[in-house]
């Protein structure tokens, strides 16, 4: 492994979030500051295509990262945009048994209000 890839996968795990490629480029700058944005985007491609970094496209939100390869779902709050994963393990096993057939994989985005955004005051 690079050190480049290293550090991008280390800023990765750190985060508590998922981090879009401009937000990973940002952070990697910090700490070795003569690294390339396409070096960012490629490691990053390559890691995705590796299963070791996931993707995330998410209608109306810059695609970001996620360290956690596992199946779980997001949600995606409509006011700050926040992104934050939900484990639901029953709704693969409840899509399976409606359908009487297995499922390859399925893209779950539950729109809502984070805690944080609906206890701040409403935007003017
Ligand atoms: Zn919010
Ligand atoms: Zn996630």
């Amino acid at each position: 492994m690079t050190k480049q890839r290293e550090l991008i996968l280390s800023i990765l795990k750190q985060s508590d979030r998922h981090l879009t490629a401009d937000e990973i480029f940002f952070l990697a700058k910090l700490k070795m500051p003569s690294i390339a944005m396409a070096t960012v985007y490629n490691n990053l491609n390559a890691m995705n295509e590796a299963g070791i970094v996931k993707r995330l496209h998410i209608d109306g939100v810059a695609d970001c990262f996620d360290k956690i390869t596992e199946p779980h779902d997001h949600l995606l709050c409509d006011r700050c945009g926040r992104i934050t994963d939900i484990h639901l393990p029953a709704l693969a096993t409840s899509i399976e048994a409606t359908l009487g057939t297995e499922i390859e994989d399925y893209e779950l985005t539950v729109h809502y209000v984070c805690p944080e955004c609906r206890r701040a005051p409403k935007r003017r």
